[in-house]
C-alpha cells in the first residue's frame, strides 16, 4: 500500500488564525484576573470594561460589510457613551489620531505620548479591523508573504502565542496587534529580522514561566512570547500589560521592543 507523502492539509494545523469569535471576552476575563494585587489593577480593571464593550460590538453582525477606515467611528462613538467619557474631539484631530495609532500598530512609529484617547480610539480600530479580517478569513485564509506583518492586514504582531493542544501544541502563532489574526512562525528563528542561533529567553522570576521575551542578539530586538499551556487563557494582550517589568528588565540589557500594544499609554509604560 502507498501511504502518503504529506498530510493531507485537512490534518495538518492552518497556518491562518481568524479572530476567535471571544477575543474581547476572553481577554476581558484574562484582564481582571491579572488585576487582583497587581500595581496597575485600575487601568487594567478600566481596559475590561473596554474590552466587554469590544465584545459587544464585535458579536453584531454587520448589516453591509463595512471598511474598517470609515466602520471605526460608530464604534468609537459607542465605546465613548458607554464607558461615559465624552467624544469631544474635532474630527481632523481624531483623524491625526487614527493615522498615528495605524503606523504604530504597523511599527512604522513609537508609541510616545498615547493617553486615554489614543486607547479609546485603538479600540473601536481593533473591532473594526477584527471584523474585516473575519469576513476576509471566510472567504479565503490570506497567504503569509513576510513573516513579521499580519496577513491579513499588514499590522506588527503585538507577541508571539506558544499555542496548547488542538492539534497545535507547542506552535508559535504570532498574533495581530490590530486585528487579532494569528498566523503560524516556527519558534527559534527571530520574528523580527529571521535570524537564527542567537535568539535567547528571558523571563521573570516566580513566575512559571509563562510570559518570556525572545531577544535577538542579531537586531537587538524582542517580543513576548506567551505559553497557553503554562497559563491557561493567556492573552498576548492582557498578560503583555501585566509583565511590563519584563520589558524594563530586558531593556536594560539592551535590547529595543518590537511589539505595539494598543492599549498602551505613555504614563503606564512601567
Ligand atoms: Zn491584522
Ligand atoms: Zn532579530
Amino acid at each position: 500500500m502507498n501511504l502518503p507523502q504529506t498530510l493531507p492539509s485537512s490534518i495538518a494545523p492552518p497556518r491562518v488564525l481568524p479572530p476567535a469569535d471571544r477575543l474581547f471576552a476572553r481577554r476581558a476575563e484574562r484582564l481582571r484576573k491579572l488585576s487582583a494585587g497587581h500595581p496597575m489593577a485600575r487601568w487594567m480593571e478600566w481596559l475590561a470594561s473596554v474590552s466587554d464593550c469590544q465584545q459587544k460590538m464585535f458579536e453584531r453582525a454587520p448589516e453591509v460589510q463595512a471598511e474598517p477606515l470609515t466602520a471605526w467611528r460608530a464604534m468609537y462613538d459607542e465605546l465613548c457613551a458607554a464607558l461615559d467619557r465624552p467624544a469631544g474631539n474635532e474630527d481632523a484631530a481624531l483623524q491625526a489620531r487614527v493615522d498615528h495609532c495605524l503606523a504604530f500598530a504597523a511599527g512604522r512609529e513609537a508609541g510616545e505620548g498615547r493617553d486615554q484617547t489614543d486607547v479609546m480610539v485603538a479600540a473601536a480600530l481593533q473591532v473594526a479591523w477584527a471584523r474585516a479580517s473575519r469576513q476576509r478569513c471566510a472567504q479565503a485564509l490570506p497567504a503569509i508573504t513576510h513573516r513579521e506583518q499580519c496577513p491579513c492586514c499588514g499590522s506588527a504582531a503585538i507577541g508571539g502565542v506558544v499555542m496548547a493542544g488542538d492539534g497545535r501544541g507547542g506552535l508559535r502563532y504570532l498574533e495581530c496587534a490590530l486585528c487579532a489574526t494569528r498566523w503560524h512562525v516556527v519558534r527559534a528563528h527571530c520574528s523580527l529580522c529571521d535570524s537564527t542561533g542567537e535568539v535567547a529567553y528571558l523571563g521573570l522570576e516566580g513566575t512559571a514561566g509563562e510570559v518570556q521575551a525572545e531577544t535577538c542578539a542579531a537586531c537587538t530586538g524582542y517580543i513576548k512570547l506567551f505559553f497557553e499551556a503554562r497559563a491557561p487563557g493567556i492573552d498576548p494582550v492582557a498578560d503583555d500589560l501585566a509583565t511590563l517589568v519584563l520589558d524594563v528588565l530586558v531593556g536594560e540589557e539592551g535590547f529595543a521592543r518590537g511589539a505595539p500594544n494598543l492599549l498602551l499609554v505613555a504614563g503606564e509604560a512601567v
